[in-house]
């Protein structure tokens, strides 16, 4: 018999790395899955494993125009997430970020839904204080070629925000500082997964600048544990809560991490730092920690290696299928 608490929940952006690494958890806690993605940067292969449970339903949807479906909570995570892909049509991410925020918002208040954001460390921008916690407002240039998603991910918080005083709509807002794990996509243009393949490859490791920029890298099973949490935390607690890993690496210190662990003999290649990259990036997870009661668990290592696995795997398959095995 089906689990009376058992909830019906919409994943937008369900196809994609993290959307879908959510959708199976939610499953196998026995609640009926909606994934809608509309593909501009996830896959179906992500998702192809669940398409046989029963629980689990998939809509190709764009999240930039209105959906009339019936759901208790909504996870919105559509929205592109890598830099070469956001930047590839800025107008649309802008538009996925807000116009989604807007009408998955309208339809959160029709039908009453919980509501929860996947927003990002890009709200802080290029941040002046450091590590970041959530009452910095952040050091954003509105009109760089990173400003389409920071932008876009700042409007969407204000939205949500907005329509928690005006319609009493029970939000939850995440800010996601980096995340790595298996299902990234290989040419995602992000760091660790080019990091990765290049290695596997024995290809050049490509570091924009001099390596010294930092980033802290919180795997994919410990954010999503975060991000369940925060959807099932009291009524009265709306963050926006920092999620991701406060251990901080240098890029060049990730770059000779990979190049050890892959026992690869790429070399490394300095190319030049694209603009408006921020130097520095760490969260203070002391809300988290205190209101989710969560802090990550899998260190880099460990998370490295399942990635490596799994990008090892993809790379292997994709070598047999060009050589007709
Ligand atoms: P991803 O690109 O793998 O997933 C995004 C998904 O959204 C894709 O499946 C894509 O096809 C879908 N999508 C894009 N535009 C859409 C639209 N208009 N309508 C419907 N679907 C659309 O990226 P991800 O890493 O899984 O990120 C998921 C969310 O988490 C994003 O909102 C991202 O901003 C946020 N986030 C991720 C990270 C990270 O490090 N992975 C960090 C901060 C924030
Ligand atoms: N980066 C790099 N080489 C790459 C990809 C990224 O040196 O091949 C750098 C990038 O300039 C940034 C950091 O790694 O300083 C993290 O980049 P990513 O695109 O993963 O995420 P974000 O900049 O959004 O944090």
């Amino acid at each position: 018999m089906r689990d009376p608490n058992a909830k019906r929940i919409l994943v937008t952006g369900g196809a994609g790395f993290l959307g879908s690494h959510l959708c199976e958890r939610l499953l196998a806690a026995g609640h009926d899955v909606l994934c809608v993605d509309n593909y501009y940067t996830g896959d179906k292969r992500n998702i192809s494993h669940l398409l046989g449970n029963p629980h689990f339903e998939l809509m190709r949807h764009d999240v930039t125009f209105p959906l009339y479906v019936e759901v208790d909570e909504i996870y919105n995570l559509a929205c592109p997430a890598s830099p070469i892909h956001y930047q590839f049509d800025p107008v649309q991410t802008t538009k996925t970020s807000v116009h989604g925020a807007i009408n998955m918002l309208g339809l959160a208040k029709r039908v009453k839904a919980k509501i929860l954001q996947a927003s990002t460390s890009e709200v802080y921008g290029d941040p002046d204080v450091h590590p970041q916690t959530e009452d910095y407002w952040g050091h954003v240039n509105p009109i760089g070629i990173r400003s389409c998603y920071d932008e876009g991910k700042r409007c969407a918080e204000t939205l949500f925000f907005d329509y928690h005083r005006q319609h009493n709509l029970r939000i939850k807002v995440g800010r996601i500082f980096n995340t790595y794990g298996p299902r990234m996509h290989p040419n995602d243009g992000r760091v660790v997964s080019n990091f990765i393949v290049q290695a596997l490859q024995n290809q050049p490791i490509t570091i924009y600048g001099n390596g010294d920029q930092t980033r802290s890298f919180c795997y994919v099973d410990d954010l999503i544990e975060a991000m369940i949490r925060l959807m099932n935390s009291r009524d009265e607690f709306t963050g926006p809560v920092n999620i991701g890993n406060p251990s901080e690496f240098t890029i060049l210190e990730l770059a000779t991490k990979v190049v050890e662990m892959t026992g690869s003999k790429s070399e490394i290649k300095f190319l030049p730092l694209p603009s408006d990259d921020p130097t520095q990036r760490c969260p203070d997870i002391s809300l988290a920690q205190k209101e989710l009661g969560w802090a990550p668990t899998v260190r880099l290592e460990q998370g490295l290696q399942k990635t490596i696995q799994y990008f090892a795997q993809l790379i292997s398959k994709s070598v047999q299928k060009a050589s007709g095995f």
